[in-house]
């Protein structure tokens, strides 16, 4: 795969980038990253130290003061990007179908020529039968899926996801995380996730990027090269333990500053 090669360019390359709100608050100083194509990244931090902020920027969504921002594997910001938050966000009068048609009607794809596409992401989450519910009737997993559905529903090469599972019940949550990693490595989207949980960051990623607040900084980027497919022979092994503690210190260090 592409990817893997360690000469090819990073899809992300993020330099000097920071952020002040409005009100003072310098939420990002001096973040240094760069993310490579078909990858899966965390951020871990306590509340406020950024993650969000820096999800925004890379999303587009909001402008970093200081710092670049390149994509040098492309050239510029992917046209599409799948965004999920922690609420699934979904429009409640309509069907999941209609949810994860969303983004192709914004695009002016008639209904005809989406339904294969949609049909095949509610089947891609394990929802094909519930194509016609309407997210009151779903679970709160089933909510996430077809908003994971609606963010995939467009093939785009980054999905960027915003503590997606937080609210979720750990079984469910365990189910998610095994899930997504199975549609990554269907699909090799890159994967920037957010997360506030040192073990799901640590059981998902690749590269777990540990962010300290005040100001928002990375405060160690940490490589997990565990072969994929990893499921409960991961977690629950003496090297998912060892390197849930060594993101712990990073935290723990970040925190005694
Ligand atoms: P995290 O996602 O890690 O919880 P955020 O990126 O949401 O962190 O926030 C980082 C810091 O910036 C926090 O102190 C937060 O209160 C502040 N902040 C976030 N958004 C805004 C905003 N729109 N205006 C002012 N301050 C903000």
């Amino acid at each position: 795969m592409s990817g893997k090669r360690p000469d090819a360019p990073p899809l992300l390359s993020l330099t000097g980038i920071g952020k002040t709100y409005a009100n003072g608050i310098v939420a990002l100083s001096g973040i240094d990253a760069s993310i490579r194509e078909g990858g899966f990244v965390s951020l871990v931090g306590p509340s406020g130290c950024g993650k969000s902020t820096l999800l925004r920027i890379i999303a587009g969504l909001i402008e970093a003061d200081t710092g670049t921002l390149s994509w040098p594997a492309s050239g510029t910001r992917p046209a599409d990007i799948g965004f999920v938050f922690q609420d699934a966000t979904l429009m409640p009068w309509a069907r999941a179908s209609d949810n994860v048609y969303l983004p192709l009607k914004l695009k002016g794809i008639s209904w005809k020529q989406a339904e294969p596409r949609v049909m095949d992401a509610l089947r891609r989450v394990g929802l094909a039968d519930f194509a016609n519910a309407y997210p009151r009737e779903l679970s709160g997993g089933m909510r996430m899926r077809v908003s994971i559905a609606r963010a995939l529903v467009t093939e785009p090469p980054l999905l960027l996801m915003d503590e997606p599972f937080a609210a979720l019940d750990e079984f469910t949550r365990g189910k998610l995380d095994d899930d997504l990693l199975a549609l990554w490595q269907a699909q090799r989207f890159t994967t920037v996730f957010v997360t506030h949980s040192i073990y799901e960051s640590v059981y998902l990623s690749e590269r777990v990027l540990v962010m300290g607040a005040r100001p928002g900084r990375i405060l160690a980027d940490i490589e997990i090269s565990e072969p994929f497919p990893r499921g409960h022979t991961f977690r629950e092994s003496p090297r998912y333990i060892e390197i849930c503690a060594q993101v712990s210190a990073a935290l723990r260090e970040g925190a005694a500053i």
